[in-house]
């Protein structure tokens, strides 16, 4: 095999397979992306989510040469491939790319689509290095046939022998998944995924699904209108969104109107958590609910009240409305179901410890200028 990911000391020393540096692009007076910051290092495999018209596509294209930046700087394995001087072509970028729609050449064989980027290689080595993608995505036994000859998930394994046949740096693949059905979808990711990591490749994977950017990414980069708005490890991404958009786009979130005072944190629902490290504050913030935290007891003087309940298999989403209006969800087992109607006790689970906005933005810290300190 052609190699396990880069380990040591090699990967210490080798320069980040991408890296974007204050990379933008305008479309007239549209923004495309903005100011873009971003260093992969070599073997990690990205997942780029974000709304439709945040600019994944474009990011991807600038990344393969198939757009100019307006500015900013782009390497390729230590190599720059774009800034305000400097444009590499694509066919020279060492970039690979799969789309949606596979985009085979349909006159070619299997064969003979992965042979395409291998032009520089001597005859018997482009031979010998078809022979071994179509072995490593499992297609050797049909390396005669032609695309429409293939079911979906066989077309995008060719798409992907197809990238990775010219052993480029970084391989792009925007929503590659998405034009097949639910039942192909999962088995086609575990296999892609199997081989990026198998051959040690660097991979940016665009993803609307926020299940799959979380399970698949060893980072996750999280887009919104043009801007990364965060690009961290998924558990980081889930557990501690960087901002508001993030902490609502990565899965689902209510937010309420919260205070923390000498470092007890509360809201509606009373007593949150405790807040380490904000014994001196006294500011007002919002608090970020997840449904997986929002414990709910039945009580007959309870003032919040059950308000719809959503039947989702293992699990029932309640959703509940507050004395205030305002309203959070909560998961509870397939077997319980509180009707309607039914007054409810809302309470945080125990070792929440939930993400705090200030405006937009979460703070870890107490915000500097405390809108009301504590007095002695
Ligand atoms: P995504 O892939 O996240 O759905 P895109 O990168 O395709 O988004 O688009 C980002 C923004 O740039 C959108 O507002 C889109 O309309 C605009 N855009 C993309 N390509 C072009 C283009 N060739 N001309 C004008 N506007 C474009
Ligand atoms: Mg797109």
């Amino acid at each position: 095999m052609e190699g396990a990911p880069p380990t040591g000391s090699a990967t210490a020393c080798a320069p980040p397979a991408l890296t974007l540096e204050g990379v933008t692009k305008r479309y007239g007076s549209a923004r495309g992306v903005e100011s873009l910051e971003l260093a992969i290092p070599a073997g990690e495999l990205v997942t780029l989510i974000g709304p439709s018209g945040c600019g994944k596509s474009t990011t991807l294209r600038l990344v393969a040469g198939l757009e100019r930046p307006d500015a900013g700087r782009i390497t390729v394995a230590g190599d720059v491939v774009a800034d305000r001087t400097r444009f590499v072509n694509p066919e020279n970028r060492r970039v690979g790319l799969v789309f949606q729609d596979h985009a085979l050449f349909p006159h070619l064989n299997v064969a003979r689509n992965v042979e395409f980027g291998l032009d520089r290689l001597p005859r018997s080595e482009r031979r010998k290095r078809v022979g071994d993608l179509l072995d490593l995505v499992q297609l050797a036994h049909l390396a005669e046939r032609y695309p429409h000859e293939l079911s979906g998930g066989e077309q995008q394994r060719v798409a992907l022998a197809r990238a990775l046949a010219p052993r480029p740096a970084v391989v792009l693949l925007d929503e590659p998944f998405s034009s097949l059905d639910e039942s192909l979808r999962g088995q086609v990711r575990r296999d892609t995924v199997a081989t990026l990591r198998e051959t040690g490749t660097t991979g940016v994977l665009v993803t609307h699904d926020q299940t799959e950017a979380l399970s698949v990414g060893t980072r996750v980069v999280v887009m919104h209108d043009g801007v990364i708005e965060q690009a961290d490890i998924p558990e980081k991404v889930f557990e501690q969104p960087a901002t508001r958009f993030v902490a609502s786009f990565m899965g689902d979130a209510d937010f309420l109107p919260a205070h923390v005072h000498r470092a007890l944190l509360t809201c509606e629902i009373g007593v949150v958590s405790t807040v380490p490290g904000w014994a001196d504050s006294d500011v007002d913030v919002d608090v970020v609910l997840r449904p997986h935290e929002v414990a709910l007891t039945p009580a007959t003087d309870a003032t919040a009240r059950v308000s719809a309940l959503e039947y989702h298999g293992a699990f029932v989403l309640h959703h509940v409305t507050l004395a205030s209006g305002r309203t959070l969800r909560s998961w509870q087992p397939h077997d319980v179901r509180y009707p309607v109607g039914t007054p409810v006790t809302v309470t945080v689970a125990a070792g929440t410890h939930p993400t705090l906005l200030v405006g937009d933005r979460a703070v870890t810290t107490p915000p500097r200028n405390a809108p009301r300190p504590v007095t002695p």
